[in-house]
């Protein structure tokens, strides 16, 4: 398809007028009036000075104001830079100073986090959603209370700052009329930055083409959709690559109403949301899942309606994956992977039909995809080698970064591979299996570890809610293997316990020589475990 991804909201537009776009709190949007502010929007940037190509970095939940901002930064032709609300000052101070944004669109309460690094970014002009322009955000956000209810702290920074501008004023512009900017398919529409799990981020160049290739590649993954009457529950982020595709960009493909949930961790909110509004569609992440499966609350609320559920981002439990389609009564919750880099799925389970547990599934139509060794050779069936893919969700490449893109794009066999740094197998049947990333593996002795295969059997242990591997150094064995768990609540375990039932399964190299316990293990705004942040504070603590 040649459309910008403007268009999926404009069809949308044309095809279902009077059919709720959004559902936020209770109020409604059609898809005709959430046109109507989408243009306005372009236009007010238009007027505010910004060209074809200019980068606006967009700061907020998920909530109107989100999609409003993100079709009519596109349909201004300028690049959208998702930007994590939940970012530190100093991540934030990189993002917008490695993508060059010189538009900011943020929510008031997250404004004094912009206001210390404003000195030292190229932003010239920022738009300020205030909470009461829009309709009232709910008590329990991603953002103090406090800020909230008062509405002032943000306030009164802002006021004092010439640079900002209230939404409010934006979207009452008389004239509804974006110029029309003659953007193409291949042109750059989103500067994603990578979630940081393994590194520095870096900003993926998506394309339109990029971008709607992909939530095509989404649809005719749901065998039995409904266009025009699905709901989606849209808790996941759409500042995050995964949520913005398979929550909202695909929404607007086929005409489906999204829920829109602020907060994730909010889970009695998005219980609640599913019953009100019978959601249908419920793509989320494994410790989303995990906690509607151990949230006291569940019980009491009807999610017999959702029957199609992707789970991408981390590996799925299989122990989470069972427990939520009984809570459901048989929602179709299938694991499927992918990457900032392919905008993201390349990879699900089939929605009928054979599914295979632990297994990422297929490719998706139009994704081509090999198990690679070292030296660039495919590897025999079966066998453990780097997963590469190729297809139209392929980026254009690392914003500013040639030298890092030339390490994961590569030409073999006439197509463009990304390299994805993650190890996998391929069955028989062509079943994909991510053994785990590359740069994780531990080395014990010699011998090669992944991770996942032993946090498979430290979460297999009935006390256990979820558990990292790391490596530590060893003088002996150059590093050992170190557990982090959480415990379910009301449940307990000792190191000794944990380590013995991990021996019962796992041969003696592979077995964790230390457990350590905590309340929850810190993750990243999609909820990957920071193994990364556990290995070094445990090495910390060894020094
Ligand atoms: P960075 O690249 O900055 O370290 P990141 O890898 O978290 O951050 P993303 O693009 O958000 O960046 O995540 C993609 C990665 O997520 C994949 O490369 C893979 O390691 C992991 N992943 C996604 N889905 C799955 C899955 N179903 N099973 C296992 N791992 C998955």
């Amino acid at each position: 398809s040649s459309r910008t991804l403007y268009r999926l909201l404009e069809d949308a537009a044309t095809r279902y007028p009077n059919r709720e776009a959004l559902q936020f709190l209770g109020q409604g949007t059609t898809f005709r009036e959430l046109l109507k502010r989408v243009r306005r929007f372009a236009k007010a940037l238009q007027r505010s000075g910004v060209q074809q190509g200019d980068r606006v970095a967009i700061m907020l939940p998920n909530c109107p104001q989100f999609v409003v901002a993100f079709y009519g930064t596109l349909l201004a032709g300028a690049v959208v830079v998702n930007t994590s609300p939940l970012y530190t000052a100093a991540e934030l101070e990189h993002q917008l100073s490695d993508s060059g944004s010189e538009t900011l669109v943020i929510l008031d309460s997250l404004y004094p986090r912009y206001a210390e690094v404003a000195d030292k970014v190229p932003v010239k002009r920022v738009l300020v959603s205030r909470i009461q322009d829009e309709l009232p955000f709910p008590k329990n956000l991603l953002f103090p209370i406090k800020a909230l209810k008062e509405g002032t702290l943000a306030s009164d920074s802002f006021k004092r700052n010439p640079r900002a501008v209230p939404m409010r004023f934006v979207t009452k512009l008389q004239d509804p009329d974006p110029v029309s900017v003659p953007i193409t398919a291949d042109d750059v529409a989103l500067l994603q930055y990578t979630g940081g799990t393994t590194g520095v981020p870096k900003g993926a160049m998506l394309t339109h083409r990029n971008l709607v290739a992909n939530a095509e590649q989404c649809r005719s993954w749901m065998v039995g959709l409904q266009e025009g009457r699905e709901i989606t529950m849209a808790a996941i982020p759409f500042f995050h690559v995964y949520g913005m595709t398979v929550a909202m960009n695909l929404s607007m493909l086929i005409g489906a109403t999204l829920v829109l949930v602020p907060n994730a961790r909010d889970i009695k909110m998005v219980l609640d949301e599913i019953s009100r509004t019978r959601a249908t569609i419920f793509p989320g992440v494994p410790t989303l899942y995990n906690a509607i499966n151990n949230h006291p609350d569940t019980a009491a609320h009807d999610l017999t309606t959702i029957r199609a559920c992707i789970s991408g981002s981390a590996p799925l439990m299989q122990d989470t994956a069972r427990t939520f389609r009984e809570i459901t009564q048989g929602a179709n919750l299938v694991e499927g992977y992918g990457l900032t880099e392919t905008s993201p799925v390349t990879h699900v389970n089939p929605i009928t039909g054979e599914q295979k547990e632990g297994s990422i599934g297929l490719p998706l139509p139009g994704v081509d995809a090999l198990i690679m060794d070292d030296a660039g050779q495919p590897v025999p069936t079966g066998e453990v080698g780097e997963l590469w893919v190729a297809g139209p969700m392929v980026m254009k490449g690392y914003w500013n970064m040639p030298d890092e893109t030339a390490k994961v794009l590569r030409e073999y066999a006439g197509k463009t591979w990304l390299l994805t740094g993650d190890m996998a197998t391929m069955d028989e049947q062509g079943f994909f299996r991510i053994v785990d990333r590359k740069k994780e593996l531990i080395i014990a002795g010699g011998h090669n570890i992944y991770p996942r295969e032993v946090e498979e059997v430290l979460t297999s242990h009935p006390a256990v809610l979820e558990a990292a591997a790391v490596g530590l150094p060893d003088p002996y064995r150059g590093e050992t293997v170190h557990a982090v768990v959480a415990l379910k609540p009301g449940m307990q375990a000792t190191e000794k316990e944990i380590i013995a039932y991990c021996r019962t399964l796992l041969s003696a190299y592979k077995a964790p020589r230390s457990v350590e316990f905590r309340d929850e293990l810190p993750k990243t705004a999609v909820g990957k475990t920071l193994r990364r942040q556990l290995a070094a504070e445990a090495r910390e603590r060894l020094k």
